[in-house]
């Protein structure tokens, strides 16, 4: 029997792909195998794909990895219609000739306003996260949930990516609460709703909180994550989460993408791994694909 959450759903919306029962890997030998045989081994499922055997799911991993090494990833980020020098100026912070030689300096060096405002001590980090609160019109420092121990399953290396904290997660309730220092990243709190199944709530910390609660931030006793600052090639890539898959006994798997980092999550009877690629190629503004790498038609694959 399949554990994935595509079991649950109703058959129609699986597509009519799913009402064959073979491997989805083309080149697959073990055409006459049948997931529906009394146990048999359950195999790897992916989205509305099926593979029979870890072989056939890495070696159909090789083509998608192929396209996210060698694209360019570039899209124009969604920003807050009011600069947060205005809202800062707006909320009485700053008055418009600190606003005016902030910016200035700020463009001088190259530099974040936020970062100007705080090193020419014209403002205070809560200062800052409660302007960048109302310019995005998201609360700021949920102060309930601030210095409390948090377990969790999301990887650091993207939380540490778009500088967010999980302040607050809630499996049975399916809610995360999730503090950002700069800019709510809505690709991300897609990617982390699509791997985790919770909502995801966005709040504003300070960079301090942020540290502070990164450090509070502890793994379920089932699930790791694996960086991989050098992915290599696809094939080598497909290899690294074939052995995953073979370690936690996959049966499922999820793929995403934030910015430069590749993010598959294999569940498996032994647990539940996340394996993060950084894809150097990606230009350093860019943002998260929409689809999902794995989410096109079969004669893509394999
Ligand atoms: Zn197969």
């Amino acid at each position: 029997m399949s554990l994935s959450l595509m079991s649950f759903l109703p058959a129609i919306d699986r597509g009519l792909k799913n009402m064959r029962a073979e491997c989805d890997y083309r080149a697959c030998h073990n055409k006459q195998f049948l997931r529906s045989i009394p146990g048999s081994r359950p195999g790897i499922r992916v989205g509305s794909l099926w593979y029979c055997s870890v072989d056939c799911f890495a070696f159909a991993l090789r083509a998608p990895f192929s396209r996210v090494s060698s694209r360019r990833i570039v899209e124009i980020p969604r920003n807050p219609r009011l600069s947060l020098g205005l809202v800062l100026h707006a909320k009485g912070y700053l008055t418009a000739e600190q606003l005016r030689v902030a910016t200035a300096q700020s463009q001088r060096h190259g530099e974040e306003l936020a970062d100007t405002v705080i090193r020419l001590g014209m403002a205070n980090e809560k200062q800052i996260a409660a302007a960048r609160s109302a310019q995005w019109g998201y609360p700021a420092l949920a102060q309930d949930y601030m210095g409390k121990m948090i377990q969790a399953d999301l990887p650091r290396t993207i939380l540490q990516a778009c500088s967010a904290a999980p302040l607050h997660y809630s499996a049975s309730a399916k809610r995360i609460l999730l503090g950002f220092v700069s800019r709510v990243e809505h690709s991300l709190l897609e990617s982390i709703e699509q791997m985790t199944g919770c909502r995801v709530e966005p709040c504003f910390i300070t960079p301090t909180d942020f540290e502070e609660q990164m450090e509070r931030l502890t793994s379920f006793p089932d699930y790791e994550e694996i960086a991989v600052h050098d992915p290599g090639t696809p094939e080598k890539m497909a290899r690294t989460v074939g052995r995953a898959a073979v370690d936690v006994r996959a049966r499922e798997a999820l793929f995403t993408q934030y910015k430069d980092l590749v993010w598959a999550r294999i569940l498996g009877k032994r647990g539940k791994v996340d394996v993060i690629f950084r894809v150097n190629q990606a230009v350093e503004e860019a943002k998260a694909q929409k689809s999902e790498i794995f989410y096109e038609p079969t004669s893509n694959l394999g």
